[in-house]
């Protein structure tokens, strides 16, 4: 079986990007993994801290190898927004794929020295494990926002990215681009986009050398997603929509038949929506 690493070395040569999705139910798992086995991509499972919380560390672990296991196919578990280093360590016990420490709201040189300590005691568990450290303040929560964060529009500098790589030992780098957690309610329509500055992508990507991660992907415009893609993005995490589309899901199962209880006969519409949207997300993650 396929490792992470070499599913990103892959990824990096063709210049197309593994899709990572977050999952808090059974219902958005399945349909994240049946759209990857239909296209026949590698893709990511992302659990937060609150996400893991409600499944359970351990379990949400379970949950991916069994279903990696029966389906002999390369889907792999991340520890999404980690912020302690006690929780990097639990995570690497419980077998994680990767883990993002994420010390971005802390001082830069404070951020510097967590994220190494991350990579070393991570490493030291499961030499094999993909840390993640992130740089320049994205937002904190995958919802729907009024405004934009206003901290989130500065940008990562290329510098400062080079000396965190270097110093840290991080595999991958989670920067900040223009991205942004979560939906402003003009980019629900479709009529609002998110705008990613490629440029200093591909200017981030040549000073650090990592892999890099691109955060909030939800209601990015789909030309930015792929120029992000071609100058130097490896993962892309959407999950705001993925949120949406589940809740509409379970809206439509609910009103189809207002006397139904059976959780496996309203979940479905669930499934169907979130599949929908990790299909057309990974063909355009994917596209040559
Ligand atoms: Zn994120």
């Amino acid at each position: 079986m396929e490792s992470l690493r070499q599913a990103l070395s892959e990824a990096e040569k063709r210049n197309v990007a593994i899709g990572h999705f977050n999952i808090s139910d059974l219902a958005a798992l399945r349909a994240i993994v049946d759209a990857a086995r239909e296209l026949k991509l590698p893709v990511l499972i992302g659990v937060s801290e609150g996400e893991r919380e409600f499944i359970g560390t351990r379990t949400a672990a379970a949950l991916v190898r069994s279903l990696r296991d029966e389906s002999q196919f390369p889907i792999f578990l991340n520890a999404d927004h980690t912020h302690s280093l006690e929780k990097v360590k639990e995570v690497a016990e419980a077998g994680y794929d990767e883990v993002l420490f994420d010390g971005s709201k802390l001082p830069f040189e404070e951020n510097l020295k967590q994220s190494k300590r991350a990579v070393e005691i991570a490493k030291s568990i499961r030499p094999e494990i993909v840390v993640e450290g992130e740089i320049g303040y994205i937002g904190s929560s995958s919802a729907i926002l009024e405004k934009r964060p206003e901290e989130s529009l500065r940008l990562t500098q290329p510098e400062e990215a080079r000396q965190f790589a270097d110093e840290t030992g991080v595999d991958v780098v989670a920067p900040a681009v223009g991205n942004m957690h979560g939906l402003l309610r003009e980019m629900i329509s479709g009529e609002a986009h998110k705008h990613l500055d490629v440029a200093r992508i591909g200017a981030i990507k040549q000073a650090a050398g990592k892999f890099m991660t691109l955060h909030g992907g939800s209601g990015t415009a789909d030309k930015d997603f792929v120029a992000a893609i071609k100058a130097g993005m490896n993962i892309v995490h959407v999950n705001t929509e993925l949120r949406l589309a589940w809740r509409k899901g379970v809206e439509e199962g609910l009103q189809k038949d207002p006397n139904e209880v059976a959780p496996y006969k309203i979940l479905p519409a669930a499934y169907q929506r979130v599949f929908q949207v990790v299909r057309e997300r990974l063909t355009l993650f994917n596209s040559d």
